[in-house]
């Protein structure tokens, strides 16, 4: 039989449409090329405005792990005091990166498949004074939401400057700046904008920038604000080259995003998470998120209650099938997979992804009756149109 092609169903990168495609395709041109400074000054705007952003915004060449580090290494000094929200392995990340710049760190961490909460953030910063607060917008190793709004509100009113990673949101989740009151927003652009991985995205609030002056020269260079500023205000300056090709790809990305609306957007990786959640549950696996924390950007599905699932073997299978999908981390471990369903994600892709599913169950093992889970996906589909 003729070889199927593998969806990238892991929670980032995801499925990059054809049109980003040839956007990374194109002749690369010299950075200081007038056309391409207009693509990217183009960029910058589009994304200081779909997330109401009054502040600043940066997109340089690194992955989501480097947009991390410049959150941090720009408004923290030695001494400094964080508060690092955690709702998995991704939070835990904070962990290291603020030790080592020498912050006195405090966790708050939440049950696996749940998220800490504005009410247990407000008793926290109610105790001790804290300088920063991160929080992990979606955990991508549960697959649960962080109440990003309520607890921005709990850490305004503390004064403390407030750090999301939205790495597994950003384009599929809501999030305003200015309205949220978030002093960094971080994120890169493989997983819900549906580029291939390469660029950092930052947002920063005039208060995070205003902290950056306030620490003079500080450790880092290639993660320095100040070192980006200029060429953020005028890219036809230089500090760092551009990744020009991923530019011209993200700026494909906000062109789709702006096609669909930001808010339609928002509201349909609601609704297709809840439809890919509910087909999954018709099989028989269970959603590890609980029901208010549920991610709209991925799913952690644990295999069905008895079923003798050999996790490898049957992730292996589902790719045969033609899903790629990421094996589950820590106190998940062996006992599910993890399946994104962000980005520029269409029905054909959701169908053949379940569809997939289906297969690999019924070639696993596990006992399941053919066609129900695609069943309650097709019916959701077509109601919505
Ligand atoms: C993927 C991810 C990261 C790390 O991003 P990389 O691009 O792999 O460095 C950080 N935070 C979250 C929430 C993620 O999902």
């Amino acid at each position: 039989m003729i070889k199927t092609p593998k969806l990238v169903m892991i929670p980032g990168p995801t499925p990059v449409t054809r049109s980003i495609q040839d956007q990374m395709g194109r002749e690369t041109v010299a950075f200081g090329d007038p056309f391409f400074v207009q693509d990217y000054k183009d960029v910058l705007a589009d994304l200081k405005e779909l997330w109401k952003c009054s502040g600043e915004v940066f997109v340089v060449a690194g992955s989501g792990t480097l947009a991390m580090e410049m959150a941090i290494a720009n408004i923290t000094k030695r001494g400094d005091s964080v508060l690092i929200c955690s709702n998995g392995y991704f939070g835990d990340r904070f962990i290291d990166m603020c030790q080592r710049k020498g912050l006195e760190v405090d966790v708050l961490s939440a049950k696996w498949g749940t998220s800490v909460t504005a009410e247990e953030v407000e008793k926290k910063l109610s105790e001790k004074k804290y300088d920063v607060v991160t929080v992990t917008h979606v955990e991508t190793s549960t697959g649960a939401a962080a109440p990003i709004d309520a607890i921005g509100k709990v850490v305004k009113a503390h004064g403390a400057l407030y750090v999301v990673d939205g790495v597994a949101a950003s384009a599929g989740a809501e999030e305003y700046m200015d309205p949220m009151g978030i002093d960094v927003l971080l994120s890169c652009t493989q997983k819900a904008f549906g580029v291939a991985p390469g660029l950092a995205i930052l947002w920063a609030s005039k208060e995070a920038v205003e902290k950056r002056r306030s620490l003079g020269t500080i450790p880092e260079s290639y993660a320095d604000f100040e070192k980006w500023l200029p060429v953020m205000h005028d890219p036809s300056k230089y500090w760092g080259t551009p990744a020009i090709n991923l530019v011209w790809a993200l700026k494909e990305s906000i062109r789709i995003i702006k096609e669909e609306g930001i808010e339609e957007r928002y509201n349909r990786h609601l609704r297709q998470a809840a439809l890919v959640d509910a087909a999954l549950e018709a099989m028989g696996f269970r959603v590890a998120a609980e029901k208010p924390f549920r991610a709209p950007t991925l799913s952690v599905y644990l295999y069905p209650e008895g079923a003798n699932v050999n996790d490898a073997e049957f992730r292996t299978v589902l790719a045969e099938e033609g899903a790629q999908t990421a094996g589950c981390l820590a106190d998940f471990a062996g006992k599910g997979f993890r399946m994104g369903h962000m980005g520029n994600v269409d029905k054909h892709i959701l169908v053949s992804a379940v569809a997939a599913v289906e297969r690999a169950a019924m070639r696993c093992g596990i006992d399941i009756e053919p066609g129900k889970g695609l069943g309650v996906l097709q019916k959701g589909l077509a109601e919505e149109h």
